[in-house]
C-alpha cells in the first residue's frame, strides 16, 4: 500500500494532499461504532432521563452518572492499558468525544474529568503518580479537576499568583493562593493546581487531593448555561502539597497547562459536532411536526435553508475533525516508533498539531452556535420554552466559545503558530508568499480546459490558499514586527486559514467517498460541497479585502484587487436547489443521516 502522505502542522497552506492521505468517517470499523453506540445508549438510558434533575442542579446526582459511566469503562478510552484504561487510538477517542457532546452539562463534567483533569498526570506524570492516580481516575473510582484560572489570570494564564513555598523539612510545598471557575470543583477528589514555586517566571504543576486540609472549596456559580456542572472557585490557605506530588519538573506547568488545551480544544471541537447534531435532530423533527397555513413548516424555503445550512456547516466541521484525528495518531504512532512512552508521544502528537487544535475550537464553536441559534428559530415560540432541548442546548452552548482558551485567543494561535513553525523551518511559508506576491501583475486563476468536478474544487482551494499567502506578505512587509499588534488583520488572515483548511477537508472527504461508493450515493453531497466552496470564496474574499485595504495604498489597493476578485473567482451555482436537496434528504431522514 503506498504511504499516505502527512503534512506538519499549518503546512496545510503551502502543501498538497490527496483525497487518499486523508480518513473519513466511512471508515470507522466495527468496534469503533460499538463504542459510540455504547454512549449513545448511556445517553439515552442514564442522562437525558435525568437532565432536568442534574440542571436544576444536582452536583450529587451528576457525581453518581459520572461514576457510572466510569464503571462502564467509558473513563479509560484515552488511558493505556497498563494503567486501567482501553488504550484507544486519538480517533476513537474523538469519536467517543463527538458523542459524549450531545450531553450537555454532563459533556462539560466528563470531559473536564477524562481531559484536563486526568491527562497532565497521565502525559506528564511518574510512574508512582499514574499508579496512584490514574488508575482510579480511568475508572471514576476518583474524579479530577484542572485548575488553571485565577480571578486575575484567565487569557493571560501565566500571570497567576498562586504560589507554592518548599517547607523547611523539604517534604511539602506549601500552596497558598486561589483558583476559579473550576469545573467539577464540588466533587472533584483530585486537582491538578497550577502555581509559581517561589518567585518563579513560569508555573509548575502539582496534584492536589480535595481533602488536604487548607483546601476550602465555594458554593457553586449560578451560571447561564450547563446548569448541571459544577464551576466554583477554590482557596489554597498553607495546604501541605507532599514535594511526591510535583508534575513533571518545577517550571514545567505552563508547558503541560499548554499542551493539555490544545488536546482540549480538539476534543472540543468534536464535543460540538455531536451537540449539533443533536441540534439538527431537534430543528428537523420539529419542523416535520408544526404544521402552520396548513402546512409543516418543513415545506417553507426559509426553514429548508435553515436546515440545510446546519447540515453544511457541521457536515464540513466533521470532515476536518476525522482528518486531524488521524494525522495526530499518525505522529503518535511516529514518536512511540522513535522510544517515547505511550503519555509522552501522545502529547507530543496532539500538541503538534497546535494550529489545527485551534482551528477546530473555533470553528466548531461557532458552528454550534450557528446551528443552536437556528435551532432556537425553528421551534419559533416553542425555542423559547424552558421544556424544549433546544433551550437547553442554546444557553449549553455558548461557554464553548470562552473556555479552553476564548475564540479571539485562539484566532491569534492560529496565525502565530503558523508562522512561528514556518519560521523554525517546518514548511516554507514566506518564501512561498514572497514569490507569489512578485507574480501578482500575471496572476490567473490556473482554470484548465475540461476540468473535473474534483479537479475545480481543489484548484480554488489552491487558489484561496495562495491569496493568505499573498494577504500574509502584505501585511508582514507593511507591518512588520509590529503586526503582533494588529489583531483584526490577524483574526481576518485567521478567518481565510479557517475557511480554507475546513473546505479542503471537505472537498477531500467527499472525492475520497465518491471512489469508494461511486458517484450516485455521493451526489447529495456534492451539493453541499458546491454551498460551502461557494460561501467560502465570498467569505475569503472578505477576509482578504479587509486585511489588504487596512494598509494598502490607493494605488496598491487596486492591484490587490485584482489579485482577490481572480482568486476567488467560483463559477456560479444555483445555492437555492443545492440547499433543498440537502434538506429534502434531512426532512425525508427525519435526522441527521449524512
Ligand atoms: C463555565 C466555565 C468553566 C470553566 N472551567 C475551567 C476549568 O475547569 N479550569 C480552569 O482553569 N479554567 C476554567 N474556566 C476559565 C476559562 O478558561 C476562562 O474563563 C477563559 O480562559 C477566559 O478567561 P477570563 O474569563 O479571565 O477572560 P479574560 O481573559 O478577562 O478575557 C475577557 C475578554 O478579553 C479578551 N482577551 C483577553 N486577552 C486578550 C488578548 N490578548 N487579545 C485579544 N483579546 C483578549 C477575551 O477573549 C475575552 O473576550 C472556566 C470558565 C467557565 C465560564
Amino acid at each position: 500500500m503506498e504511504k499516505r502522505k502527512v503534512l506538519k502542522s499549518g503546512e496545510f497552506l503551502v502543501g498538497e494532499i490527496s483525497a487518499n492521505d486523508i480518513f473519513i468517517p466511512e471508515e470507522f470499523n466495527e468496534e469503533q461504532q460499538m463504542i459510540a453506540q455504547t454512549i449513545r445508549d448511556f445517553l439515552d438510558t442514564e442522562l437525558y432521563p435525568n437532565i432536568e434533575q442534574i440542571d436544576s442542579p444536582d452536583i450529587n446526582l451528576m457525581q453518581t452518572i459520572l461514576k457510572k459511566a466510569g464503571e462502564l469503562g467509558l473513563m479509560g478510552i484515552s488511558i493505556p492499558e497498563e494503567y486501567g484504561g482501553f488504550g484507544q487510538s486519538f480517533i476513537t477517542q474523538m469519536l467517543a468525544a463527538e458523542t459524549i457532546g450531545a450531553g450537555h452539562s454532563f459533556s462539560v463534567a466528563f470531559m473536564a474529568h477524562t481531559g484536563i483533569g486526568t491527562l497532565p498526570i497521565m502525559y506528564y506524570g511518574n510512574e508512582e503518580q499514574r499508579q496512584r492516580y490514574v488508575t482510579r481516575l480511568a475508572t471514576g473510582e476518583l474524579l479530577g479537576a484542572y485548575c488553571l484560572t485565577e480571578p486575575g489570570a484567565g487569557s493571560d494564564a501565566n500571570s497567576g499568583k498562586t504560589n507554592a513555598i518548599l517547607s523547611a523539612d523539604g517534604k511539602h510545598y506549601i500552596l497558598n493562593g486561589q483558583k476559579m471557575w473550576i469545573t467539577n470543583a464540588g466533587f472533584a477528589d483530585t486537582q491538578v493546581v497550577f502555581a509559581k514555586i517561589d518567585r518563579d517566571r513560569v508555573l509548575s504543576a502539582f496534584i492536589v487531593e480535595k481533602n488536604f486540609p487548607g483546601v476550602i472549596i465555594n458554593p457553586d456559580e449560578h451560571k447561564m448555561g450547563i446548569k448541571g456542572s459544577s464551576t466554583a472557585q477554590i482557596f489554597y490557605n498553607d495546604v501541605l502539597v507532599p514535594v511526591e506530588n510535583l508534575i513533571g519538573k518545577r517550571g514545567e506547568g505552563f508547558r503541560i497547562a499548554l499542551s493539555i488545551l490544545h488536546m482540549g480544544r480538539i476534543k472540543l471541537g468534536a464535543n460540538v459536532l455531536g451537540a449539533s447534531k443533536k441540534s439538527i435532530n431537534d430543528s428537523v423533527k420539529y419542523a416535520n411536526e408544526r404544521k402552520q397555513f396548513g402546512v409543516f413548516i418543513s415545506t417553507f424555503g426559509s426553514i429548508r435553508h435553515k436546515l440545510a445550512e446546519q447540515v453544511i456547516k457541521t457536515y464540513a466541521l466533521e470532515c476536518a475533525i476525522y482528518r486531524l484525528s488521524k494525522d495526530i495518531d499518525d505522529l503518535i504512532e511516529n514518536y512511540k516508533n522513535q522510544g517515547l512512552d505511550k503519555g509522552k508521544a501522545s502529547v507530543e502528537g496532539i500538541s503538534h498539531y497546535a494550529v489545527e487544535a485551534a482551528i477546530l475550537k473555533v470553528y466548531g464553536s461557532e458552528v454550534l452556535d450557528y446551528v443552536i441559534d437556528e435551532a432556537v428559530q425553528i421551534h419559533g415560540g416553542m425555542g423559547y420554552s424552558a421544556e424544549m432541548a433546544v433551550e437547553r442546548g442554546y444557553r449549553d452552548s455558548r461557554i464553548n466559545r470562552i473556555f479552553e482558551g476564548t475564540n479571539e485567543i485562539n484566532r491569534l494561535l492560529v496565525v502565530d503558530t503558523a508562522m512561528k513553525r514556518a519560521l523554525k523551518g517546518d514548511f516554507d511559508l514566506f518564501g512561498k508568499a514572497a514569490e507569489l506576491a512578485a507574480g501578482m501583475a500575471t496572476i490567473t486563476d490556473n482554470k484548465r480546459d475540461n476540468e473535473s468536478y474534483f479537479e475545480e474544487k481543489v484548484r480554488y482551494s489552491k487558489n484561496f490558499k495562495n491569496l493568505i499567502l499573498i494577504t500574509i506578505n502584505g501585511v508582514s512587509q507593511h507591518f512588520g514586527k509590529n503586526l503582533i499588534q494588529e489583531q483584526e488583520v490577524l483574526n481576518n488572515l485567521a478567518d481565510m486559514m479557517m475557511e480554507v483548511y475546513i473546505a479542503e477537508s471537505m472537498i477531500l472527504r467527499i472525492q475520497k467517498m465518491e471512489t469508494i461508493k461511486g458517484i450516485d450515493p455521493v451526489e447529495i453531497y456534492r451539493s453541499a460541497l458546491d454551498v460551502f466552496v461557494y460561501d467560502a470564496a465570498y467569505k475569503v474574499k472578505k477576509s482578504a479585502s479587509d486585511a489588504i485595504n487596512s494598509f494598502a495604498s490607493s494605488e496598491f489597493k487596486n492591484k490587490y484587487k485584482n489579485v482577490i476578485e481572480t482568486l476567488t473567482n467560483v463559477s456560479g451555482i444555483n445555492v437555492k436547489d443545492a440547499r433543498r436537496k440537502i434538506a429534502d434528504k434531512l426532512i425525508e431522514d427525519n435526522s441527521y443521516k449524512f
